[in-house]
């Protein structure tokens, strides 16, 4: 980012957010839960965790990422309900659709986030505000869930903005008004900063960005290696990273033919370690911003009929790919031809980042 230009021409970003995107595609699905605690996520018994849950659930503490089995003891009551990572991809496409009516430059970020470039949009007389407000109706009636919207000249702002009122909240940041809300801004909130930067922010007497803005750009580099350029840049409200299409949300998969088919569960099973190192091998190649979202096993038996299990992940987990294998082994029960092992891509360009910094400021600093 060294050496961007600071003044860019204005832009008109919407970040949009669905709320508690898998619990509240089950909780539409399903209109006899709703007002219930839900989570959707992994098993209990095999140290699955929550992936989303609604806000009923998040009034006893329970959060995404927390393990099932410590949910359901913060909340009894709570409904568990397994993943269908099929249904929220349809759903998903439903509101890219909506999204596309108002742009062409959309970034999906995740299966329930993307970002969208207005600045050139006719539609409601070219008034972000007023799109954000159609998209957020159109979601609501034709898929049936809630979207947070922030509007922003820029992606760091917006993504802010969807943040302020969730859920079904609507909040605009007008260019005038990005100082007086920046000023108060804690330094945790700027896009990237981890926990780890944050304290070292907090350690040298920063704790706002108006105080950020207050350091020069070499006192910034003297504290936080290469970020120090982008900080300085965020801590005034400055993101020239443009919304790009160009990336489609991919999937990372490797699969074997096998002469001779496989004959029975423990001979799949006896391929699955190679299978999941090459996985692995190919991950590496992951960009920085790319992250799993879900993991699967797909299937091709002696009679040509395909089968995928899948479910959510964060990370290569060969435990639970070997369940998948079971299941999607049990749905025919014969001679298999082909096995393949993938993960669902997604992006989190903050986590990321904060990897980035976390791995600058580590003691064994190398040149770059
Ligand atoms: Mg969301």
């Amino acid at each position: 980012m060294t050496g961007a230009p600071l003044a860019t021409k204005l832009r008109k970003i919407i970040h949009c957010d669905c709320d508690c995107f898998y619990a509240a595609v089950e909780t539409r699905d399903d209109p006899a839960i709703a007002g219930r605690p839900v989570a959707v996520g992994g098993w209990p018994d095999r140290r699955g965790v929550v992936a989303t849950c609604n806000y009923e659930a998040r009034r006893f503490g329970v959060h995404s990422a927390m393990p099932t089995s410590q949910a359901l003891r913060l909340c009894p009551d709570l409904l568990v309900i397994r993943p269908n990572m099929e249904k929220y991809r349809v759903a998903s496409q439903a509101i890219l659709g909506i999204y596309r009516r108002y742009t062409d430059l959309i970034e999906p970020l995740s299966l329930d986030e993307a970002y969208l470039d207005v600045s050139d949009s006719q539609v409601a007389r070219g008034s972000a505000t007023l799109i954000a407000r159609e998209i957020k109706e159109r979601v609501h009636s034709e898929v049936g869930i809630t979207v947070s919207a922030g509007v922003a000249p820029n992606k760091f702002l917006a993504k802010i903005a969807s943040d302020w009122n969730k859920p079904d909240g609507l909040f605009v940041i007008r260019p005038e008004e990005v100082d007086a809300l920046l000023a108060q801004l804690p330094v945790e909130r700027i896009f990237g900063v981890g926990a780890v930067l944050a304290a070292k922010l907090r350690n040298a007497g920063m704790h706002t960005c108006a105080e950020v803005q207050q350091r020069s750009r070499p006192e910034l580099r003297a504290l936080c290696g290469r970020f120090g350029d982008r900080l300085y840049e965020l801590a005034r409200g400055v993101d020239p990273r443009v919304v790009s299409n160009a990336r489609e949300r991919k999937s990372l998969s490797i699969e074997e033919t096998y002469v001779e088919d496989l004959r029975s569960l423990s001979d799949c099973r006896a391929q699955l370690d190679l299978l999941v190192e090459r996985l692995v091998r190919a991950s590496a190649k992951l960009e920085g911003d790319e992250c799993i979202e879900a993991l699967f096993v797909k299937i091709r038996f002696d009679d040509w009929t395909k089968t995928t299990a899948e479910h959510i992940a964060q990370a290569i987990d060969r435990k639970l790919l070997d369940t998948l294998l079971e299941r999607a082994y049990a749905r025919a029960g014969r001679a298999v031809r082909l096995l393949g092992v993938g993960a669902r891509i997604g992006r989190n360009d903050a986590a990321a980042q904060m990897k980035l910094f976390d791995a600058e400021l580590a003691p064994s600093d190398q040149p770059t």
